[in-house]
């Protein structure tokens, strides 16, 4: 008997329908569930009492991993990734698969062949109004699907990845917590791979505290993951965040902040932000500032650079990274229509790829193989790395802490420097899905409501990411928290940005603010 029912065969008869009140119909989060029954799980706090969901890009030997592609459809992995592995250790109940964009490659969730999420967030006075005639709007991406799921109250936690910012943006659409840790903290062994240098596994939940159980379940060393970081350099990390946490006393409902240093960076707040955005950044510095923090103008100048060289890193690691789907050794093969020519080198190959592969997909790896040509490399790739380094050295000049792992290292802490970054999430709330039998798919527009010469293009939706990915070029963690709503009554993030490896600091400073 199958162990789980694909989202075609999602049906009352679910194990998990009753925790779900038929929710998921209309929100479209979960693509596969797991027909094990939720059991009488006790009102705590510990993993083993969770339920999670996991993103589709992550491999579950119980369930597909279909990373919302054709060139994956029905792909049942024969073992458990190490961050699921750990969960169903520590006793998590593995709740089913989310949606995602289409290898992760997105920000609003439109991108997949299960079809959009639906952003499950109710303005309060739509309550009232049946779902299907509620304003239809994007549960952000590429984790919409993980998001959505803890939004409406489907699952405790959700694991999600985030390479540029899919875990922070939809976290903030939706209105839930959502953790990106330091690059290397928790393992990415079972996880299909967008982009290596940048991906990375992370968590959602409805407040800090379920985040932060599950990151202390799954975030150890993992010798199957080249990139894992070592027991030692994370010790070395959290030692020095565990002595300035103590400094501050968190366990109070109202802890004494006083010499904590938060900076704002001056470049987070483009002409693109909507500036309704920006009365929740305010409420949460004006909260931080009377609990004694001071909070400081910092300036990291390599900021705008920063998207167009996230683009062409992920793009050109994500073309090496998909060029092993070609029907033969690995995805579902698209056989050539009778009277082909069979004798053409790759005909199988190309028509594999092209039929498979969704059309954003398609466009990231021409871009990626481009920027890796001969031609192309030292233009944009190198020139890439360059502004990778610049805007790591932008964060490392306002950190109080040094950088753990930066050859030569740097011992002392610098008094003048910040604990934190605080900026908003996104430059906008949720944006609205198009209506209809269309239900916003990628390969006919972006899935932005409004049809703008950007939308178009597409340029729209890679804007959404223009906050996020810097702290994803430097590998640091990153955390989306609720801070109340825009002018049209929907969710808002601010996110708390840390220095390496000091994760805990940040959950402890996004506990304060939610
Ligand atoms: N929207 C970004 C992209 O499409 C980030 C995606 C992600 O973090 N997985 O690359």
């Amino acid at each position: 008997s199958r162990l789980f029912k694909t989202n075609a065969a999602l049906s009352t008869e679910s194990p998990w329908e009753h925790v779900f009140e038929g929710r998921n119909t209309s929100v479209n989060a979960l693509v596969s569930i797991s027909n094990r029954p939720a059991s009488e799980r006790p009102e705590s706090s510990r993993v083993g009492n969770l339920a999670i969901a996991v993103k589709d890009n992550i491999c579950t030997a119980s369930m597909p991993a279909t990373c919302s592609s054709n060139m994956l459809r029905g792909f049942v992995p024969p073992f458990d990734a190490t961050v699921v592995n750990l969960l169903r250790i520590a006793g998590a109940d593995i709740v089913g698969k989310t949606n995602c964009d289409e290898f992760g490659m997105g920000s609003l969730n439109v991108n997949s062949i299960h079809d959009p999420v639906i952003n499950p967030h109710q303005v309060a006075s739509a309550a009232a109004v049946p779902w299907a005639e509620r304003e239809r709007r994007s549960a952000g991406g590429s984790s919409g699907g993980s998001a959505a799921a803890v939004a409406a109250s489907m699952c405790d936690a959700a694991l999600g990845t985030d390479t540029g910012g899919s875990i922070r943006l939809p976290a903030s659409y939706c209105g839930v917590v959502g953790l990106k840790p330091s690059y290397g903290l928790i393992s990415r062994w079972g996880v299909i791979s967008y982009a290596d240098s940048l991906d990375c596994v992370g968590i959602l939940g409805k407040n800090v505290d379920t985040v932060k159980t599950v990151y202390d379940a799954v975030s150890i060393f993992d010798p199957k993951d080249p990139t894992s970081a070592t027991t030692e350099s994370r010790d070395k990390a959290s030692t020095a965040a565990r002595d300035r946490i103590q400094s501050f006393d968190f366990e109070e409902a109202e802890p004494n902040l006083s010499g904590l240093r938060i900076g704002i960076p001056q470049e987070y707040f483009p002409a693109e932000l909507d500036s309704t955005i920006l009365d929740s950044l305010r409420r949460v510095i004006k909260r931080l500032h009377s609990l004694g923090a001071s909070v400081v103008p910092v300036s990291l100048p390599s900021t705008p650079y920063a998207l167009s060289a996230y683009y062409v890193i992920a793009s050109a690691e994500a073309s090496s990274n998909l060029a092993r789907y070609d029907g033969i050794q690995f995805g579902s093969r698209t056989s050539l229509p009778p009277g082909a020519d069979k004798s053409r080198p790759g005909a199988v190959y190309a028509r594999t790829r092209s039929t498979n592969f969704g059309s954003e997909v398609q466009k990231r790896v021409l871009l990626g193989t481009y920027a890796l040509t001969a031609d192309a490399f030292d233009n944009y790739f190198l020139q890439a790395q360059r502004v990778r380094k610049l805007i790591r050295s932008d964060f490392n000049a306002v950190f109080r802490a040094p950088h753990v792992l930066s050859s030569p290292p740097t011992a002392t802490p610098r008094i003048s420097g910040v604990d934190v970054l605080l900026h908003p999430s996104a430059i906008r709330t949720a944006p609205p899905l198009l209506r209809g039998g269309d239900l916003g798919r990628a390969s006919h527009n972006d899935g932005l409501g409004e049809s703008s010469p950007a939308a178009a293009s597409g340029l729209d939706t890679y804007l959404q990411d223009i906050l996020t990915v810097p702290a994803s070029l430097a590998g640091l963690p990153a955390l989306s928290v609720p801070a109340g709503y825009g002018a049209d009554g929907w969710p808002v993030g601010v996110s708390v940005i840390g220095q390496w490896g000091c994760d805990d600091l940040v959950m402890r400073i996004g506990h304060v603010v939610e």
